[in-house]
């Protein structure tokens, strides 16, 4: 269950989401790594901002706070996204050992640019993961993240990634 905690975390999410909408080369997407409550590590996509096509915000903060803290393990760390993680950043946070992801905006709530896959879910990843002790939440201020990304109904944006730069297959 999202407690009140979670969700002034995620308000530091959508805050550093904006962030990187007014950051040339940044984007809309933030994340937060906190651990007791306490935010440890915030950040934005960069991916244009360093020709990076991995440089999303789950990315930049678990590679900030891993260096910061020379480690490879966030054992004990939530990791709060505006956005639901795709399947590169469900990946790092498995490898990175983060105990809890917390999302706002899913998969349905937004338009599939920004997702890699048709039907590869987070939940899916999590499932089949060598871990048992792994807790996502997803939904949280749901509604505020939404509103940051185009709708599914909307057109193609022309600035979408390569990824999604052709007529998806019709599956
Ligand atoms: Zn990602």
């Amino acid at each position: 269950m999202a407690s009140e905690q979670d969700r002034l975390l995620m308000r530091i999410a959508i805050q550093t989401a904006r962030k990187g909408q007014e950051t040339p080369g940044g984007e809309c997407v933030g994340a937060v790594l906190a651990r007791d409550g306490e935010p440890a590590s915030t950040g934005f996509n960069e991916g244009a901002m360093h020709h990076d096509p991995t440089a999303h915000a789950e990315m930049v903060v678990i590679r900030k706070l891993c260096a910061a803290l020379k480690t490879t393990s966030l054992k004990g760390y939530t990791i709060y996204c505006t956005l639901q993680p795709c399947g590169m950043c469900t990946m790092a946070c498995l490898w990175a050992g983060i105990s809890r992801i917390v999302y706002g905006a899913g998969r349905s709530d937004v338009h599939y640019i920004y997702f890699e896959s048709r039907h590869n879910n987070t939940v899916d990843f999590i499932r089949d993961a060598f871990r048992d002790d792994l807790q996502i939440e997803g939904g949280v201020l749901a509604e505020a993240c939404s509103v940051l990304y185009a709708k599914p109904s909307d057109p193609v944006p022309d600035d979408s990634s390569p990824a999604h730069q052709q007529t998806p297959n019709p599956i």
